[in-house]
């Protein structure tokens, strides 16, 4: 009789620890994919080619020429850029 509730304890401790294992695969599966999903949203960096120096995304100023995208750190370079591949032609 006693050896009989022993047993059914032995169980539920047994199904308890394959649950917390079963938690603690979940959350590390989770911790994984998280960082992999922020990073392209944002912290980016992008380059200013006309004074080389990188710039977060989010702060630099967008200039879309002949189908390509380019990012200065100010209006100025942006305007340099401009004056630049105008010169080219
Ligand atoms: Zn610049």
């Amino acid at each position: 009789m006693i050896a009989g509730i022993i047993k059914i304890i032995f169980y539920v401790i047994l199904a308890y620890i394959g649950y917390l294992f079963f938690r603690f695969f979940r959350a590390l599966n989770k911790a994984s994919k998280a960082p992999r999903a922020s990073k392209g949203t944002s912290g980016m960096m992008v380059k200013d080619d006309i004074c080389n120096t990188y710039i977060p995304k989010e702060n630099a100023i967008r200039q879309i020429y002949e189908g390509k995208e380019y990012y200065f750190c100010s209006s100025e370079c942006r305007q340099r850029f401009l004056e630049q591949k105008k010169s080219r032609q």
